[in-house]
């Protein structure tokens, strides 16, 4: 490959496997050559995981949109009784699901909620008990750093215990990685002060790690974080990787600012900064397996195209997506299976549905 001038240090460091450096991750978000960035990745990608894209066959359960936090970049979130709030009760959470069932596929739930007022940690883990139970053959990944943190803080209860409480009574297998956002106390007291700050985020990991339960890990970019910060972030998860092994994917989100508080001052961010940005998370991010194209934030085409900078793994079908398309997204809400094959064959690649542990469920040669 011919590097990009003035990267040649930096190619050689990714040809030999050598970790990358704060100051490489930092020049690389200023490299002018964004196809040599992308074959970088994509070498590493290649060498790492092979040519299968994953994919998951899911339902997202989001039970509620009713949340104290009040982020500034959250189009979802509701205060109690405002237009457009919702609070499912635990029918209505079992009823969306025996819909999605009719889809035979159908292999896991993941449900991210926000934090409501009112309700106990109980009231919680009582519907995610109750889905676990009426759906046993579904694997069940849930709740972010976010969410658990507010648990044990409404409970009483330790991190761990409520890791545990989850895991034993509501069948939680694995964590969602939403909520990073941006790990910088900075970034957080701006845009997002009264949710977990970034090292209660990564003591949740830290602790689900330690249980044998595997977790996401996420970057919300493009609004007030500098470029330092961005890296700085990568480098947060890559630090706690090392430590535990624990996360499975590693998930871009842009900041899609429709319907913002900080949409009035921020502009959406473009396909190449998208790019971009995943090229540099696969380089950084030297000891994550997996890095995801959610193709509900960055358009179907912009995720097929991120196939070919350094992702693995396209998400799933998710059966009705509405968090992001609240704050404008303009993806459809759910894929079928059959365009999800359609879309990684067509970049070249074979896909391979999976559950929420990276275990192979079918793959399509
Ligand atoms: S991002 Fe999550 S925690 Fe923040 S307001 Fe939205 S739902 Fe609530």
């Amino acid at each position: 490959m011919l590097a990009a001038e003035n990267y040649q240090d930096i190619e050689e460091k990714i040809l030999k496997g050598e970790r990358l450096s704060r100051e490489d991750g930092i020049r690389l978000f200023h490299c002018p050559d964004i196809a040599w960035l992308g074959a970088m990745a994509d070498y590493v990608r290649k060498k790492k995981c092979g040519d299968i894209v994953y994919y998951n066959v899911n339902c997202h359960v989001n039970l509620t949109n009713v949340c104290t936090a009040q982020c500034k970049f959250c189009a979802f979130g509701r205060e109690e009784g405002e237009k457009g709030a919702y609070a499912m009760s635990k029918e209505q959470a079992l009823n969306l699901v025996r819909d999605a069932m009719k889809d035979p596929d159908l292999a896991g739930l993941h449900v991210v909620s926000g934090l409501h007022p009112t309700w106990t940690f109980e009231h919680y883990l009582g519907i995610v008990k109750a889905l676990h139970e009426t759906f046993p053959n579904l694997y069940m990944k849930g709740f972010t750093g976010v969410e658990i943190t507010h648990f044990a803080q409404i409970s009483g209860l330790s991190i761990e215990e409520v890791l545990i409480r989850l895991r034993d009574e509501g069948g939680l297998q694995a964590i969602a990685g939403g909520g990073a956002e941006i790990l910088s106390d900075r970034v957080r007291g701006e845009l997002c002060p009264d949710k977990a700050t970034a090292d209660q985020w990564l003591e949740v990991a830290r602790t689900a790690h330690k249980l044998g339960i595997k977790s996401n890990a996420s970057m919300l970019y493009g609004h007030i974080e500098t470029l330092e910060e961005r890296v700085d972030h990568l480098l947060r998860l890559r630090e706690l990787q090392d430590e535990t092994g624990g996360f499975q994917t590693f998930i871009c989100f842009p900041f899609l600012p429709k319907n913002t508080e900080l949409g009035k001052r921020v502009k959406q961010t473009s396909m190449w900064d998208d790019l971009r940005t995943m090229a540099i998370s696969r380089l950084m991010l030297d000891n994550f397996t997996n890095i995801k194209a959610y193709w509900v934030m960055l358009t179907v085409p912009v995720a097929q195209v991120a196939l070919g900078f350094g992702a693995n793994d396209i998400d799933g079908t998710v059966h009705k997506e509405t968090i992001l398309h609240d704050a404008g997204a303009t993806s459809p809400t759910a894929l079928s299976e059959n365009q999800i094959i359609r879309i990684v064959k067509e970049a070249g690649r074979i896909p391979a549905s999976c559950d929420c542990n990276f275990n192979i469920i079918k793959k399509y040669e």
